[in-house]
């Protein structure tokens, strides 16, 4: 993801990294140990899916598009509730056998119960889980959420707060201020809906409604008069290690405010078209020297798991984008976000974690081929040869 892609291509892997990566011919003159050879399938880093939440994989092709962004709120809500801690698992287990089979190898997982916690656990993924914070009276303590852990080092444990209007400003910002001390990424739901717009600039609207209904309203609340991103830039939680998940509903202005905090925008497109929402504005984030990585969002508002999907969603959308824009996405770029120097790519010093695709793609315009081109994952190489 550094360079261009090598035809006829080896990877020379020591201990789990990558040691060396250049042309079969060349590196074969000074190699003599094993070797594999996956003859004409394509290589590549896994994918990164770093918004998704696993706990509301249950509720899969259970809930409608219903044109309302707050219906759809209401009905999660509600089915949520029908099922058991069992059944919730069951189906977080079987995502995470889907999330392995579409080649995605590190995956940002978000919850406010926890139930996915040891499944990560077990899971042969890297990545992190963001413990989901969702509070508008600010009546709850930090340290209530501070009790995950992952024993193995392969996950990190980090906390979310759910989204501006269903969080109280004091508490983003102490949220804020444990991941900043921490030195941990933050993930927040960012412009999703109108409704959220309207809401932040008078306090009215369906949101209102919303949390009169849960219990959640809190009279000392005083609308900002702000867009969601401006609002959050004045609470003081927008730098390079908040991830703004979505991010839709943006003016020009505020996508310059996140270029100038150098945000980490995660985009979920084909969760905002299932939504009704609309799409974010990825050639604008581009030109800003944004870098936005790619989730799925759940499978309540997604009906895959796929990061290709999302990939050629936008693809689709923004033929004006390079193609391989949407490959730096999906790798290098999610890495990024993570502070992970040792993943996203195919590079010296990156750990092996590698798809091996059958696709006919080929050539030249390979990254545009692939998108355009059906593909199967032959393979996955995590290599400790
Ligand atoms: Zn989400």
């Amino acid at each position: 993801m550094k360079a261009s892609p090598i035809e006829d291509g080896a990877v020379l892997v020591r201990g789990g990294r990558i040691v060396e990566v250049g042309p079969y011919r060349l590196l074969k003159k000074t190699f003599s140990g094993k070797t594999v050879d996956l003859s004409d399938l394509i290589l590549l880093p896994v994918l990164f899916n770093l918004h998704t939440h696993l706990e509301l994989s249950v509720l899969r092709f259970r809930l409608t598009p219903s044109g309302s962004f707050i219906s759809w709120v209401k009905a999660l809500i509600r089915k949520r509730a029908e099922f058991s801690i069992e059944e919730t698992q069951k189906a977080a287990t079987q995502a995470l056998k889907e999330l392995w089979r579409e080649g995605i190898g590190i995956v940002g997982d978000i919850g406010n119960t926890g139930l996915t916690l040891p499944l990560l656990r077990e899971s042969p993924f890297i990545g992190i889980y963001f413990r989901e914070i969702i509070d508008f009276r600010g009546k709850n303590e930090l340290k209530n959420f501070l009790k995950g852990s992952f024993p193995n080092g392969r996950f990190l444990y980090s906390l979310s707060p759910h989204t501006p209007y269903t969080v109280s400003p004091l508490l983003i910002q102490a949220i804020k201020s444990w991941t900043r001390r921490a030195g941990l990424p933050l993930s927040i739901h960012v412009a999703e809906s109108p409704e959220e717009i309207l809401f932040l600039k008078d306090g009215s609207g369906p949101i209102r409604f919303l949390l009169e209904e849960r219990g959640q309203w809190h009279a000392g609340f005083r609308a900002p008069g702000l867009s969601p991103v401006a609002y959050l830039e004045r609470l003081g939680v927008l730098d390079e290690k908040t991830i703004c998940v979505h991010v839709v509903q943006i003016s020009d202005q505020d996508i310059e405010t996140l270029s100038r905090h150098r945000v980490r925008p995660c985009l979920c497109p084909r969760s905002n078209i299932f939504l009704g929402v609309g799409l974010p504005p990825l050639p604008k984030l581009l030109r800003a020297g944004l870098k936005p990585c790619l989730g799925t969002d759940s499978l309540a508002s997604n009906d895959r798991l796929s990061i290709f999907a999302e990939m050629e969603a936008l693809y689709h959308a923004y033929p004006e984008v390079s193609p391989e824009i949407f490959f730096l996405m999906a790798t290098l770029w999610g890495a990024e976000a993570l502070g992970r120097s040792d993943l996203g790519g195919l590079f010296p010093g990156a750990r092996a974690e590698m798809l091996a695709l059958r696709s006919p793609a080929t050539g030249k315009d390979l990254y545009r081929s692939l998108l355009e081109n059906p593909k199967k994952i032959e393979v996955r190489l995590y290599v400790d040869l």
